[in-house]
């Protein structure tokens, strides 16, 4: 007999929890796993697989955990995916591997997530460590998902990799983005040895276009270049008032937060220094920025235009948000910020907002209503309304092509307008996902190692 639904993540308790960083879900039990691992009915045409962007053969890993052959588990998701406890814990599975999942035609779907999460946590890593080919090197910049999935790749196939950072610490918002809390960095920093394990090198504090061109890299002997330097670059309401003190983007809170350890009696970073925070946005950057003003103790308040059916975050942090007392006004829109005679913000303005009825496209426009707009006391404002990429490389590389939104543009083999430089990750698509910039960086790999394959002697 099937068990209908998934086996639950045990998590921290929710008021304990917001007051530390701790991480909240605990992760499965070796009992959890296997029982969560017999509800895979391993489908012979493997939907599943075929929505994860990564294509990570789930069913068979799943049979592995099953038959508690953990190492085999982790060897197979490693074919396709470097990161499985990372990716375990941020990727939005309910509308990527296990939104195809047969079991949700009835039930819940497989815990995939949390069975991948299970295994990276568990299982010993095997590599193949091969010598590396120090004559194609390879220059990744940046060291977010994207650059340490081509990295992987390139140094898997035998290629000398370089990645040049240009923060003093490795791994791109999975670092300085996603809180300790949700990702631990100890995890982050464990599954990034795996490329040192390669020979992968790091050159931190070094920002391409500006500390080194584009065009050197090839002059310091690398033969292709991968570009993976995300969409940091906050985007703004532009509304009156946005310039008070007191309003942060949420890119810088949450770096002075988890990167430089603001709130941390040892360091030194300056934090807010109010009492009430409101966060404008509903994606995961936005609970991301919310749930840690709580943990430091701020009455907080997230503002979002639509309803809770469209809030673009994952299930999961919405639904911990709201259990740690987190307030919601849905359906409000900010249109003004006042401040006081100091210029520090005092309250927001916001107007409540409708959806339509869906138009032809089927999505529903959020209009503002007749009624009266209402004012929420605060003395900090954190916007979360969305990034785009990181301008510095680009505007110093001229001969790079861009599109639109200042994204690199690229062919279908994640090759940019110029020769042998590569791209992909949130610089191409713009604000992505983990798994979409780890999907982009191998392809952008395996074009090298194509390019490495065909001209044995260039
Ligand atoms: P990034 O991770 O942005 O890395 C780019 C790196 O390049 C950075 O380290 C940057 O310093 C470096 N760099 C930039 N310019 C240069 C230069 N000129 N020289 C040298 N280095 C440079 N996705 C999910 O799937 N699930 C989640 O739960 C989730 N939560 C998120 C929460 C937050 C707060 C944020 C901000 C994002 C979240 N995302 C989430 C999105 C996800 O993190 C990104 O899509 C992903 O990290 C993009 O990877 P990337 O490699 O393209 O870029
Ligand atoms: Fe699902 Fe992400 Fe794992 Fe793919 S990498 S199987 S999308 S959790
Ligand atoms: Fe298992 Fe669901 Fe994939 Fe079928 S679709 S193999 S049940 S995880």
């Amino acid at each position: 007999m099937i068990k209908p639904l998934k086996t639950p993540m045990p998590v921290a308790d929710a008021e304990e929890r917001n007051t530390n960083f701790y991480e909240v879900a605990l992760g499965y039990s070796h009992q959890d796993a296997l029982d969560e691992a017999s509800r895979c009915l391993q489908c012979l045409h493997k939907p599943c697989v075929a929505s994860c962007p990564v294509n990570v053969d789930i069913p068979s890993f799943i049979r592995a955990v099953k038959e508690e052959r953990l190492d085999d588990a982790l060897s197979i998701i490693h074919q396709t995916n470097c990161f499985p406890s990372i990716c375990g814990r941020v990727c939005p599975q309910e509308v990527q591997c296990e939104s195809t999942c047969v079991m949700t035609k009835r039930y819940q779907s497989v815990a995939i997530g949390r069975l991948e999460r299970y295994v990276g946590d568990h299982a010993n890593v095997r590599v193949d460590v091969k010598p590396l080919n120090h004559a194609r090197k390879v220059a990744v910049v940046g060291s977010g998902p994207s650059g340490l999935a081509c990295a992987y790749d390139c140094a898997k196939a035998g290629y000398a990799v370089t990645v040049f950072e240009a923060w003093h610490d490795i791994g791109g918002v999975l670092r300085y983005g996603i809180p300790e809390f949700r990702l631990p960095k100890a995890t982050v920093d464990k599954e990034i040895d795996l490329l040192r394990t390669l020979g992968v090198e790091f050159e931190c504090n070094v920002v391409i276009g500006k500390t080194i061109e584009c065009h050197e890299l090839f002059d310091m002997g690398y033969k292709a270049v991968f570009l993976g330097t995300g969409a940091g670059l906050p985007t703004f309401m532009n509304i009156e008032g946005e310039g008070s003190i007191g309003v942060f983007s949420a890119n810088e809170f949450l770096t002075r937060v988890n990167f430089m350890k603001a709130g941390q009696p040892t360091y030194d970073t300056p934090l807010l220094a109010g009492k009430k925070v409101v966060v404008i946005g509903g994606g995961n950057v936005a609970m991301d920025a919310a749930r840690c003003a709580k943990r430091l103790g701020y009455d907080t308040t997230i503002v979002y235009r639509r309803s809770l059916n469209e809030l673009p975050a994952r299930q999961e942090e919405v639904e911990h948000a709201m259990e740690e007392q987190i307030h919601f006004e849905l359906l409000s829109a900010p249109v003004k910020i006042s401040a006081d005679q100091q210029g520090r913000v005092r309250s927001i303005l916001c107007q409540r907002m409708q959806l339509t009825e869906p138009g032809p496209d089927g999505r529903c426009k959020v209009v503002a209503t007749d009624d009266e707009p209402f004012e929420i006391e605060t003395d900090t404002v954190i916007v979360a309304i969305g990034t785009s990429p990181n301008p510095i490389l680009i505007r110093s590389t001229k001969e790079l092509k861009t599109g639109k939104w200042g994204t690199i543009l690229v062919d279908h083999n994640q090759q940019t307008s110029i020769r042998h430089v590569y791209a992909g990750g949130d610089a191409v698509t713009g604000a992505a996902t983990v798994i979409e910039a780890l999907g982009a960086g191998k392809k952008a790999a395996a074009s090298i190692i194509a390019y490495f394959s065909e001209n044995p002697a260039g």
